[in-house]
């Protein structure tokens, strides 16, 4: 699942292969593709900065254009290691091919290409909170938009306004870290607990674009006993809205 650690890691392993080089050839395999009729409008034009806000990735062309990518749940971009993309190139959203790399995106839920100045203007990039994995992140302003929230904790985590980034394991990851019942309401958190929830979120996720790892601690772990307490199980339901599944324990997170 595409959480903005795996963005940013996206956007490492995209950076050597097509940063500041030419596309030579766009396509849009898929006949599913939201660019099948224009994506040889890509054609020569070159990279000049990927970028990801929150789950959002960008990859900025010199031209004026910007090619505005967002995975969901089951989306993917793959570079071709020269034995393929591991996925049937027919199955491709896009397929970019420079002098020395082949990059594709498969699947996702926003796949389009949109001029650059308008990008401030979109209403899916205007509302996006402070993005947790920025480098000038701000805990305190995300802490207090936190707090300013009427949702659930564990609602307000996945809320992109309030903060950008954070999917469905940091949220329960962090809120177990932090021993908070992620049912509480957002409001009724201290200043303190807010802040530390978001700098727990934060590390957890910095730690995860460096390594690779996700904590494991509780997100698909419901009925095995809690790994701090050993008193409880693990639980786990639906919460907010999109009924996204929360996981935590009863016990240490009361
Ligand atoms: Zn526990």
């Amino acid at each position: 699942m595409a959480e903005g650690d795996s963005l940013v890691r996206i956007a490492r392993r995209l950076d050597p292969a097509i940063l500041e080089q030419r596309i030579l050839a766009a396509s849009a395999p898929n006949p599913r593709s939201s660019i099948r009729t224009h994506a040889r409008r890509l054609e020569g034009r070159r990279v000049e900065r990927i970028e990801t806000r929150g789950k959002h990735l960008l990859i900025h062309l010199d031209d004026g254009l910007t090619i505005h990518s967002h995975l969901g749940m089951n989306g993917s971009w793959r570079v071709d290691d020269g034995r393929g993309f591991g996925k049937p190139e027919r199955a491709a959203w896009l397929l970019l091919e420079t002098d020395d790399a082949r990059v594709a995106q498969f699947g996702g839920t926003t796949l389009r290409l949109v001029r650059t100045a308008e990008l401030a203007r979109d209403p899916r990039l205007a509302r996006l909170g402070p993005d947790i994995l920025a480098p000038d992140f701000d805990p305190e302003v995300a802490a207090a938009r936190l707090r300013a929230s009427p949702e659930e904790i564990g609602v307000a985590l996945l809320d992109q306004a309030v903060v950008c980034g954070i999917g469905n394991i940091f949220k329960s990851e962090s809120c177990f870290e932090a021993g908070l019942d992620p049912w509480r309401p957002a409001a009724s958190l201290t200043e303190n607990e807010a802040g530390r929830l978001i700098e727990i979120a934060r590390r957890q996720m910095l730690d995860a674009v460096e390594t690779g790892r996700r904590p494991g601690q509780v997100y698909k772990k419901a009925g095995r006993p809690c790994p701090r307490c050993r008193r409880a199980g693990i639980r786990s339901r639906g919460q907010g809205d999109d009924n996204r599944t929360t996981y935590w324990c009863p016990n240490c997170q009361a």
